[in-house]
């Protein structure tokens, strides 16, 4: 099947609601423009040098997410460019992120990535750290970020009771966060979880977003 024919099937099959974020890590631009052409406009990428060299070359409507881990030097090349980072670990990257996105007078949305699955090499905060984040002074200040939700990545398995039970795990947090942080925030909406193998337990669960690549674009080498 094409790109395109990928494209429309798994929108046939998701919620009009769920935003299909196109993963393109590692793919041509040629490739991207197909999605492109197809209609599609929102693209995940996972290193900030491909990123910015497919922003550079391809149209300007696409709204480009960052997915992958960041590190704290190389946020200020995508500052301008990025409409969602889905990876935020640490307090000291949503520090520079606001710092970078004040000297260009952006606000820049940003996701706390929780880990939830049982692998030890996953990034991401544990809910303890993510709800001492929201609570510290430090970020309290920070007004040229703003944080729209919360991204996961379920443990790989074929265990589709491990993985239901983790994406069900972070729309509770999700909730909790919701209820105490940000009741009175409509930008507090997003819950980024599900990928190619596992998209449909994540929709299931409440995702609003999921990021899939290789059911698009074909496997990755
Ligand atoms: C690569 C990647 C995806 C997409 O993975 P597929 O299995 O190809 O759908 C989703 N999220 C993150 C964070 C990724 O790095």
């Amino acid at each position: 099947m094409s790109i395109s024919d990928n494209l429309k099937k798994l929108c046939q099959e998701i919620p009009a609601k769920v935003k299909l974020v196109a993963v393109s890590k590692t793919k041509s631009v040629d490739t991207v423009m197909e999605a492109y052409n197809a209609g599609h406009k929102i693209f995940g990428e996972n290193r900030i040098q491909e990123l910015v060299e497919k922003q550079k070359a391809l149209p300007e409507d696409i709204e480009w997410h960052m997915i992958g881990h960041l590190q704290t030097n190389k946020v200020k090349y995508i500052a301008p460019i990025v409409s969602l980072i889905h990876s935020i670990d640490s307090i000291r990257l949503l520090n520079v992120i606001n710092d970078e996105a004040l000297k260009i007078a952006r606000i820049i949305n940003c996701l706390l990535q929780i880990k939830i699955a049982s692998e030890e090499t996953k990034f991401g905060l544990t809910v303890e750290e993510a709800l001492h984040i929201l609570s510290s002074e430090e970020f309290k200040k920070m007004k040229n970020i703003r944080i729209s939700g919360l991204m996961g990545m379920a443990t790989y398995t074929n265990d589709k009771s491990v993985i239901k039970s983790e994406f069900t795990f972070l729309a509770d947090c999700f909730n909790e966060i919701k209820n105490t942080y940000f009741s009175q925030s409509d930008y507090f909406k997003e819950l980024s979880m599900g990928m190619s193998d596992d998209y449909k337990i994540a929709v299931e669960a409440g995702s609003t977003i999921i990021r899939v690549g290789s059911l698009i674009f074909g496997p990755r080498f």
